[in-house]
């Protein structure tokens, strides 16, 4: 072989190398990984079920209900519940006067339904719906779905209502229209295709044989919804209920090297940071995972990351460890990672991104600086010394990773909670795998991404 010239050698230090991580990956960790993840995500498809996982595990490792204790020392390990919608867990450092946070988000866009949503059409029972976060509407027509949340009767009797997820049990769907009489429906623009208030779900078709009942088939589903469950037209104005795809995690490819699932925004990052957490012994500084909710609508609410929620927290943290500094003190020393999904190079839609800055599947975690849209807009931007502090981490570790942008600067963007992190004062950046098909039904992950998410956590919160 020729001896490589000075320049040759040159540039092997001075240029990027962008290769695929599968070179370094040991792939049956890799895999074992995933299968765990993938039992994770089918069982976690909305908030309530993600957060109600996360508690299971947790109690499992000794991790305890700060409401149950007054006082914790260093390697305690204590979780607070947050309207069962959002969760903060950690483990206590030698010193508690600094955080290492990881913060994901447990909720993914679905369709919620109307408060009044049950109503009769051609013979059948329907659900009208509210789709929740960034969908392309069209993607939720002709999919199986499953409904899931809570109820109470008017007695005040909580229900939890979970059908179409097991094989047994009956699902529904929104039918699409045929294309022998979508003419005109071809012609509309794609963002009105389907339109809002054609997310009519259907529920039923058998009426009762009664001529004295006007809406026969509305008054079946309305009698077997108040048999099973105890509940009327009225409470539905009060519940909680959600519509999630009924496919479950599966993969994809002849070498099984990728994910397809509902929900990976942003489970895939709650499940590698908990994983992550899980495997943090003796931390220098405290270990936080923040698992947030209503990331997808704008992180608003009280179980949302721009609410006092982490604040609240860190109120009961000083509390419990007696600690010696103020809180503000407390977030301006701590570190921060916004843990969450950014957009992977499509092959089929390549012009949407600037291929020198863009993620790709199976090059590691993807290190953003910023997200946001136009001019950086609803964002925040790392600083250099943290971005370099980051590095090091990665680097002393051997952990893939890759850096990129959402996409090109004028198509669009997306925000994450980096900026409800970053206003506390504490330093922050985004950190996750890249996927392909983001809030569709059906999302795409590299295995090898989801892996060296994990191990960039884990080495994050040992420092
Ligand atoms: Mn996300
Ligand atoms: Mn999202």
């Amino acid at each position: 072989m020729a001896k490589k010239s000075v320049n040759e050698k040159l540039q092997k230090k001075i240029f990027l190398d962008k290769k695929s991580s599968w070179h370094d990956l040991k792939k049956d960790q890799v895999f074992k990984f995933a299968d765990s993840y993938k039992k994770f995500l089918k069982e976690s498809k909305t908030e309530r079920l993600c957060i109600e996982n996360v508690v299971k595990v947790l109690k499992k490792n000794d991790f305890k209900d700060i409401n149950t204790i007054t006082n914790v020392k260093e390697g305690d390990k204590i979780y607070k519940n947050v309207r069962g919608k959002a969760l903060l867990a950690a483990i206590i450092g030698k010193n508690p006067s600094k955080w290492q946070l990881i913060g994901s988000h447990v909720d993914s866009p679905r369709l919620d339904l109307k408060p009044h949503p049950v109503y009769e059409d051609s013979g059948f029972g329907l659900i009208k719906t509210h789709y929740y976060g960034g969908v392309k509407k069209y993607h939720w027509v002709n999919t199986p779905l499953a409904l899931h949340g809570v109820a109470f009767t008017k007695e005040g009797k909580k229900v939890t209502i979970a059908i179409g997820d097991k094989d047994d049990e009956p699902k529904f769907i929104i039918p699409d229209l045929l294309p022998h009489l979508a003419r005109n429906q071809m012609e509309r623009k794609a963002n009105k295709i389907i339109e809002g208030e054609e997310l009519n779900i259907l529920v039923g078709s058998i009426p009762v044989d009664d001529d004295k009942i006007k809406e026969q088939v509305k008054f079946t589903v309305l009698k077997y919804l108040h048999k099973e469950y105890g509940l009327i037209e009225e409470d539905f104005a009060i519940a909680e209920l959600e519509l999630v795809p009924v496919t479950n995690p599966m993969d994809i490819g002849f070498d099984s090297s990728l994910i397809a699932a509902y929900g990976q925004d942003d489970k895939v990052c709650v499940y590698a940071s908990l994983m992550a957490l899980l495997e943090t012994k003796e931390p220098k500084n405290t270990s936080v995972a923040f698992f947030a909710d209503k990331e997808e609508i704008g992180s608003v609410g009280d179980t949302g990351a721009a609410s006092f929620v982490l604040q609240n927290f860190a109120h009961d943290y000083a509390q419990l460890t007696k600690l010696k500094i103020t809180v503000s003190n407390l977030f301006e020393n701590s570190n921060a990672v916004s843990a969450d999904v950014t957009a992977g190079m499509n092959p089929n839609y390549k012009d949407v991104h600037d291929p020198s800055n863009a993620s790709y599947l199976g090059r590691g975690v993807s290190v953003e600086k910023y997200g946001g849209g136009g001019g950086k807009y609803s964002t925040q931007d790392a600083h250099s010394e943290y971005m370099q502090y980051i590095r090091e981490i990665l680097d002393k570790n051997k952990i893939a990773w890759q850096t990129g942008e959402l996409g090109k600067i004028d198509l669009g963007g997306g925000g994450t909670i980096a900026m409800f992190l970053s206003r506390y004062g504490m330093n922050c950046l985004d950190a996750g795998p890249s996927l392909l098909g983001m809030h569709s039904p059906c999302e795409v992950t590299s295995k090898a991404d989801i892996y060296s998410s994990y191990l960039f956590y884990k080495a994050f919160f040992k420092e």
